[in-house]
């Protein structure tokens, strides 16, 4: 029989005394609603508008899904995913980013035999352990746009109007920082003479470079190590490697961001962490510095990933393009901007109760009016008229509806103009058409 190994907690498990929320994921709370229900609104006017069908992914996927696409030398592969065997014995991975399960689904359900380029979107959360700081959680949620089955450079640059547009549309301004890495052959010469030219200065390298260096040298352009700043200045530039055809692709991409007015800025230094980008790759960052210690943090990120659904098994030559865009960090880019909608409730109508007998019977009424397709509002918990309408009040209601024991006996109940005070008796019967006509009336006013 097999003896199974004592685990020790770890420090931030043995902190964890309480039942509270893990590090790095927090509740959302009513308040941040309004917020999140305008990102939900913008988010599905804009993606409808460019024809993209909406995907949920699985939370849980094959552990290879991402080893095979993101790759193995990367920070998400390395150290940053949630896997674990489950009791079947499969590995599978919290999904830390959508892409590589979209080009997954995107095979699996033969997508290819639908017209090109096939464009979806979601909106959902993701999960990497990351060191938990201002705008970096453990669960955060990401928009995901993705155009795939075509390599026309037009669909680079919509991808970043959309992203640009997101943005925008949600009252914060941003600089897209872009750049072209060319095929994965060029890629690949370049990043052998890039390793080349940091082997030389290795010994100026840091630890977390010299790993970068055996690992992944792309990712040495990167780096924010002190003293880098000059090595990189002085070396190979990707940008002299491109062929004439991803040339003129990523000069086509810039024309249509010109002509479209998107603001963006030349970055040879961007490359993005994952294995699987080819030529456009690109990065939103806030025109307000949203990170501690006022550092920038990109807002979103996205590229072209053509050689990934080949890869995957899918059919060679499936050219595709896709950008992710953080929620937490827009919301905080929106916060910074005073962007953030008014998170207070609003109701045209408010239902007011007074004595048991008429709490009953309005539980009732008070359904069919909120059937009815009124934006009604009640406090059933409180019995006094006084806070009841202090509360109709505050939530700007023109109308308020009064059930007393009186009118309980009577079948009546009493409407009130909220502005002018003045109230009425009808039937209780005829309450919901005679408050949508007021409605209707005040509105009427209002616009004259
Ligand atoms: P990436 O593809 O990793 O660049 O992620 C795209 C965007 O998702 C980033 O620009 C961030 O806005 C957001 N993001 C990535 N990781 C995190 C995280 N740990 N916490 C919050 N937002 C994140």
């Amino acid at each position: 029989m097999s003896v199974k190994p004592k685990v020790e907690p770890t420090k931030s498990a043995k902190k964890l005394r309480t039942l509270e929320t893990l590090r790095g994921f927090r509740d959302i709370l009513p308040d941040e609603q309004a917020a999140w229900d305008k990102i939900d609104d913008v988010a599905r006017k804009l993606t409808q508008a460019y024809g993209f069908g909406r995907i949920r992914l699985p939370a849980l996927e094959a552990t290879s899904v991402f080893e095979r696409s993101i790759g193995k030398d990367t920070d998400i592969v390395e150290k940053e995913m949630f896997t674990f065997v489950d009791q079947g014995g499969v590995k599978m991975t919290l999904r830390p980013e959508g892409t590589a399960s979209v080009a997954r689904a995107y095979i699996e359900h033969g997508m290819l035999n639908q017209p090109q380029p096939v464009k979806l979107w979601y909106l959902e959360p993701f999960f990497r352990h990351e060191r938990p700081q201002a705008g970096r959680y453990r669960q955060f949620w990401q928009l995901g746009l993705e155009a795939m089955g075509s390599d026309d450079s037009v669909l680079d640059a919509q991808i970043i109007l959309m992203a640009y547009n997101f943005c925008k549309d949600l009252g914060v301004e941003t600089i897209v920082q872009i750049n072209s890495l060319g095929t994965a052959a060029i890629r690949k010469s370049y990043t052998s003479d890039l390793a080349k030219y940091f082997k030389g200065h290795a010994k100026k390298l840091n630890e977390t470079d010299l790993k970068r260096l055996q690992r992944n040298p792309l990712r040495l352009l990167d780096s924010k190590e002190a003293g880098m700043e000059e090595l990189k200045a002085g070396a190979p530039q990707l940008i002299e490697y491109l062929d004439d055809e991803t040339k003129q692709h990523f000069m086509k991409v810039l024309e249509y961001l010109d002509e479209a007015e998107v603001p963006y800025t030349l970055n040879p230094f961007l490359v993005r962490g994952l294995d699987y980008y080819t030529k456009t790759v690109f990065e939103l960052v806030s025109t307000n510095p949203i990170g501690e210690n006022g550092s920038q943090l990109a807002l979103g990120g996205g590229g072209r990933y053509d050689g990934l659904i080949p890869l995957l098994g899918g059919r060679e030559a499936t050219g595709a393009v896709g950008a992710a865009l953080g929620i937490e960090r827009i919301l905080l880019a929106m916060k910074t901007a005073n962007a953030m909608p008014d998170s207070r409730r609003v109701a045209d109508v408010f239902f007011c109760q007074l004595g048991e007998a008429a709490r009953r019977k309005g539980l009732k009424i008070f359904e069919k009016l909120r059937q009815s397709d009124l934006n009604v509002a009640e406090a059933f918990a409180k019995g006094n008229l006084k806070a009841q309408l202090e509360i109709a009040d505050k939530m700007q209601a023109s109308i308020a509806i009064i059930l007393g024991q009186k009118e309980v006996l009577d079948g009546t109940i009493i409407i009130r103009d909220m502005e002018a005070g003045a109230q009425e008796i009808v039937d209780v019967e005829k309450v919901v058409g005679i408050v949508a006509k007021r409605l209707q009336d005040n509105k009427k006013k209002q616009k004259e």
